[in-house]
């Protein structure tokens, strides 16, 4: 048994041990046994000793709650769930403190993955309790994300008003109608999509997943000019996301023949924000127009800037066109070499968890903030 959890298990049966003696004597040896047990780094039997042997009164109500907690901050959820039960069978007990056990539960069953319970819990409790309103109504909020039931989401979210959460709660809102716009896209209903997308600006109006979306749906409807305009937002909003949409762009501009205006384009994402990504865009267009002697000079001069190893792969790529013999196999080496160091590392990190990924996602798996995850910049990412 760590520590960290003896100390405060100790404390809390030392908090049990001055109460019955001063109220009473006969869950003395109750309170002994349970002690034993936690000295003896016996966790499972004290904490069923001291719980299910104390009766729950108006003396020790504090005491069950805080083992309850930390029990569940342990992640020892079966036990925080039954002891936090435990104090709700208790018939004497008040409306606040009621309140403030439920409050408990709903935390309990949320992280237990019991869902069903922990809405049930969370929104009687939000309906009852201004107090815990808010707070009630963030645990059904997750709830519904976990289920991915995106229109409760937006309907709860939207009670949850005031306080310094307000803007976040709004970035979900809009995120959530991006999910549904998604879900539109799949059930090829761009109609939809669209609608979905508009009141997610509402919400959040340089939200770049919309700018992303709304330039795919353009594209797949065959006006890459729309998509064009809708794409080239991102630098605006969120520059670290122009690289997601770059594969879209070249489609786009493509399919208008406007390559000097893409060129202008990159150039100016590359003067306020550069990334390997827009390095690449950049160099097939200035091969497609001045050939590969200036496309090598490009890189070269790029990679002396910011280095990547995408870059260095890709001037490796460019001089393998030319090589012959010895030098031919050695730059396969190289290339083997540094795609190797980068088949392994994560393209994406989320800046509050650490969390990392190869692919993209909007929502982070881990810590569940949105928009929390950004491409990984230096040597071998962006
Ligand atoms: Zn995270």
């Amino acid at each position: 048994m760590s520590d960290w959890l003896l100390l405060p298990l100790i404390l809390l049966a030392i908090g049990i041990g001055w109460y019955l003696g001063r109220r009473e004597r006969k869950g003395s040896r109750y309170y002994e046994l349970g002690l034993r047990h936690l000295l003896n780094d016996e966790p499972d039997q004290a904490v069923a000793t001291l719980v299910t042997e104390l009766n729950v009164d108006n003396d020790n109500v504090d005491t069950h709650l805080a083992l309850g907690g930390l029990l569940r901050r342990r992640g020892e959820l079966e036990k925080a769930v039954f002891v936090h039960e435990n104090i709700l069978k208790w018939a004497r007990l008040d409306q606040a403190a009621r309140h403030n056990v439920q409050m408990e539960l709903a935390r309990d069953y949320l992280q237990a993955g019991l869902l069903d319970r922990a809405e049930s819990m969370s929104m009687t409790l939000a309906a009852e309790n201004p107090q815990y309103r808010s707070e009630s109504l963030k645990i059904a909020l997750q709830v519904y994300e976990q289920e991915r039931d995106w229109h409760r989401a937006i309907e709860i979210a939207k009670q949850v008003t005031g306080g310094a959460e307000e803007a976040q709660i709004e970035r979900a809102i809009s995120h959530y109608l991006c999910e549904l716009a998604e879900l539109s896209m799949i059930q090829k209903d761009p109609e939809s999509a669209k609608d979905f997308l508009v009141d997610a600006i509402g919400h959040f109006a340089q939200n770049p997943r919309v700018s992303l979306l709304q330039g795919r749906i353009a594209l797949e409807a065959g006006d890459p000019l729309a998509a064009i305009r809708f794409l080239e937002r991102i630098i605006e909003q969120e520059p670290v996301y122009v690289a997601e949409s770059m594969v879209l762009l070249e489609t786009a501009h493509q399919a208008m023949g406007s390559e000097d205006a893409y060129r202008r384009y990159l150039e100016h994402c590359l003067t306020h924000f550069p990334s390997i990504s827009v390095v690449l865009a950049l160099g097939r267009v200035i091969r497609d127009q001045e050939g590969t002697d200036a496309l090598a000079r490009f890189i070269a001069n790029q990679m002396t800037q910011n280095p990547t190893l995408r870059g260095f792969i890709e001037l490796i790529d460019i001089n393998l066109g030319d090589a012959e013999g010895a030098m031919r196999q050695n730059l396969h080496l190289l290339k083997d070499f540094a795609e190797t160091m980068i088949a392994d590392k994560p393209n994406y990190r989320c800046g509050d968890c650490g969390f990392e990924g190869k692919r993209m996602r909007w929502h982070c798996p881990s810590c569940r903030g949105w928009a929390s995850i950004r491409p990984i910049f230096g040597l071998e990412g962006e």
